[in-house]
């Protein structure tokens, strides 16, 4: 692979004081690159944050040929930066460009862009208690036309946001509802795939759930609208009669690594981790009879969401009380201690960028 040179910023951008937004701020460089078949991925470059233009016949605006990743680079208290797990965002990147006919890019060199443009802009990485840089990898289809087919040119690019706490409130439990209208994604579709017209299709419902009371979504599968999926842009967690059970990976969920480094450690630790279907029957019949222990959401920007009541038609449960649950407290701080590198890291998941 090509040489990554670097044009610095001529205006270094004011760095924010107070409390962090989560991914409304960015910092003073980007990373990009871009694709022309028959030649590959060409000219990858650090240059100055700045806006893409765009002919209003680009396809992606058109057909939404694009992918995400989202992970998080974080100051240790000596000061380290380290990141969590890249190499599995970059796999997972490969898997949603494979399913969206985008060409594939090599893991190590994303994890080695990604090191490099986070230690140009190391001191965006915030310090404060529980903030990160979030760092937001993508690629979309930079053809111009109104044809149908996988394109020939692409852009993929890294931008990094300096975040405070997804929940600046703090792990207090959410109120979840149950969509049994709308589905997200179906098997055979992209529902894998970290891909805008997943989080397009789930909007409607969020919408809705937001107007009731509720601030996301729990879905259902696609086909039989029965089984649990996951939960707004989360994973998700049950403790049922003292088993932990999250949905089997088939097709329609998201394979988050939060959610894989979960359950990991929870096997780590001697619970029993059950990864299968698991219905809305038999879910609001555990709520119903009290065997619902707990219920949790997972993913890099919320870490662990717990979930405080659960809605399905009229019926609504409040689990644990409304409190946090042992469990879900219990990850929350094995997972951010490993990740802002406080504690022992047994499984080789935080990687040191700088210091
Ligand atoms: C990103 C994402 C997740 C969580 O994945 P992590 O790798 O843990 O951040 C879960 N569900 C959906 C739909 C997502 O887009």
């Amino acid at each position: 692979m090509e040489k990554i040179t670097v044009e610095l910023t001529k205006n270094p951008k004011q760095k924010p004081v107070g409390d962090l937004p989560f991914g409304k701020i960015f910092t003073d460089h980007m990373f990009v690159m871009e694709y022309e078949a028959g030649k590959g991925w060409f000219n990858p470059r650090i240059v100055p944050y700045g806006p893409f233009s765009m002919d209003p016949a680009g396809v992606v605006l058109h057909y939404g040929q694009e992918i995400f990743e989202g992970l998080k680079a974080y100051r240790s208290p000596n000061g380290e930066i380290r990141l969590f797990r890249p190499e599995q965002n970059y796999m997972r990147m490969n898997k949603s460009c494979e399913r969206l006919s985008i060409p594939l890019l090599d893991v190590d060199f994303c994890v080695e862009a990604t090191k490099q443009l986070v230690e140009l802009d190391k001191d965006w990485v915030p310090s404060t208690p529980d903030s990160s840089l979030y760092i937001r990898p993508f690629i979309f289809a930079n053809d111009v036309g109104l044809g149908v087919h996988a394109a020939k040119n692409y852009i993929f690019c890294i931008i990094l946001a300096p975040s405070g706490p997804y929940y600046p409130e703090g792990l207090d439990p959410v109120k979840i509802m149950i969509e049994d209208e709308d589905v997200r994604a179906v098997r055979g579709g992209m529902g894998y795939a970290k891909t805008g017209g997943n989080y397009a299709a789930s909007l409607r419902a969020g919408e809705r759930a937001l107007e009731k009371g509720y601030s996301q979504v729990l879905w259902l599968d696609g086909v039989e609208r029965k089984y649990i999926e996951e939960v707004g842009a989360m994973n998700v967690f049950f403790k049922i009669n003292g088993v932990i059970v999250t949905p089997v990976l088939q097709g329609s969920i998201l394979d988050g690594i939060t959610r894989k480094s979960c359950i990991q450690l929870l096997r780590h630790w001697g619970y029993t981790v059950e990864e299968r279907l698991l219905s809305v029957d038999e879910l609001m019949g555990a709520a119903a009879d009290g065997t619902l222990e707990e219920a949790f959401g997972s993913g890099t920007a919320a870490v662990i969401s717990p979930i405080g009541v659960l809605a399905y038609g009229d019926q609504v449960c409040q689990i644990n009380n409304g409190d946090i649950g042992e469990v879900s407290q219990k990850l929350y701080d094995g997972l951010t201690a490993i990740q802002w590198g406080k504690a022992e890291d047994p499984f080789g998941w935080s990687v040191k960028v700088c210091d």
